[in-house]
């Protein structure tokens, strides 16, 4: 038996939910990426526990995949299993009061609206980020000068020995686009929002707002992982991209968007070998024109 093969007899044994023909180029918002051996799809907190001490008795590697919308995946795929989180309770939210708890899988978007469906503000800003709440505290995802945690106060998570945690949100640290997960290796399992109430009106026509800025900004009609650069220090990665006229440059099917240079956008057919030159040849111009030197927001794997 394969390592593969033993672990999807573990998983069977768990009764969780596996997959032996994904594809990260199926899973992930940039269409880039080669096969996952196994996907593992848990859909409650036991299950994945359950997974967790499996993995930690048998020294296995794994990754945590959420909406895969900040990522970019190697064309040849990877060796080890993958965690999906995004099925069952852990796509669920339901509103108590003020409050908001979501499941780690849960869309930010379906957050978002169920926010505005109870008519509570708050949130307003990150509706349009195309992650998974989970992802999105592990990145600390923000837009329009809000953050997802800036409503938060508490998570739930466990760590990768199966271990559960709940913390405030004052013991946990957020900062741009970097969290306490993005250093502990924990995995987000759900996380509760408090927010105000305000006229629906209102939050909707911020929500509207906020996405017709993304609509007329942001190349939305072709695949990519959003902008793939951090914002430096008293400049913007896109205005430094376009003013080194970079525009419109292309490695195979990766091209810098025309509409927004901070995007890279995959017009056809790119391959992670495509991303990772044109980010290269981008950094390299960057510099070399300015002097400042682009570091990726972008994961590769
Ligand atoms: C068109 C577009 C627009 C975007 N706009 C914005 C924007 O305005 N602001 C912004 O900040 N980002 C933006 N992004 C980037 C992206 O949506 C965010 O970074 C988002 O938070 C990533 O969440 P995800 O679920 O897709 O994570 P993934 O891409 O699946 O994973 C990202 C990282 O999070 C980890 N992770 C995922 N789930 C969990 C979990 N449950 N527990 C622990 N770790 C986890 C993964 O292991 C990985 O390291 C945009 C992307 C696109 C494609």
């Amino acid at each position: 038996m394969t390592d593969i093969e033993k672990t999807a007899e573990m998983l069977r044994q768990l009764g969780c939910e596996y997959r032996t023909d994904a594809r990260f180029d199926a899973l992930t918002t940039f269409h880039i990426g080669g096969p996952i051996p196994l996907l593992i799809v848990p859909d409650s907190t036991e299950k994945l526990c359950g997974v967790l001490r499996a993995f930690r008795e048998n020294n296995t590697k794994f990754f945590i995949l959420g909406r895969g919308s900040n990522l970019l995946a190697p064309d040849e795929g990877v060796d080890y299993p993958v965690i999906l989180i995004a099925e069952g309770e852990f796509s669920a939210v339901s509103v108590d009061g003020n409050t908001v708890t979501a499941g780690a899988g849960a869309l930010i978007s379906k957050l978002c609206t169920a926010a505005l469906d109870a008519g509570l503000s708050g949130l307003e800003t990150e509706y349009g980020i195309p992650g998974s709440v989970g992802g999105g505290l592990f990145m600390n995802a923000g837009a329009y000068g809000g953050e997802l945690a800036d409503s938060l106060i508490s998570v739930v998570s466990v760590d990768r020995t199966g271990e559960l945690i709940t913390r405030k949100k004052e013991e946990l640290s957020f900062s741009y686009r970097h969290s306490s997960f993005t250093d502990n290796g924990e995995i987000v399992l759900r996380a509760t929002f408090l927010l105000k109430q305000a006229p629906q009106e209102q939050i909707r026509a911020a929500m509207d707002d906020y996405m017709n800025r993304r609509k007329t900004k942001q190349p939305l009609n072709f695949p990519s992982a959003g902008s793939v650069f951090r914002r430096p220090e008293g400049f913007f990665a896109g205005k430094l991209i376009e003013d080194a006229e970079l525009k419109g440059y292309a490695v195979g099917g990766a091209c810098v968007s025309e509409k927004h240079a901070g995007f890279i956008v995959n017009t056809g057919g790119a391959t992670a070998k495509d991303v990772k030159e044109l980010i290269a040849y981008i950094r390299k111009t960057v510099y070399d024109r300015f002097g400042v030197l682009l570091e990726p927001e972008v994961l590769t794997l």
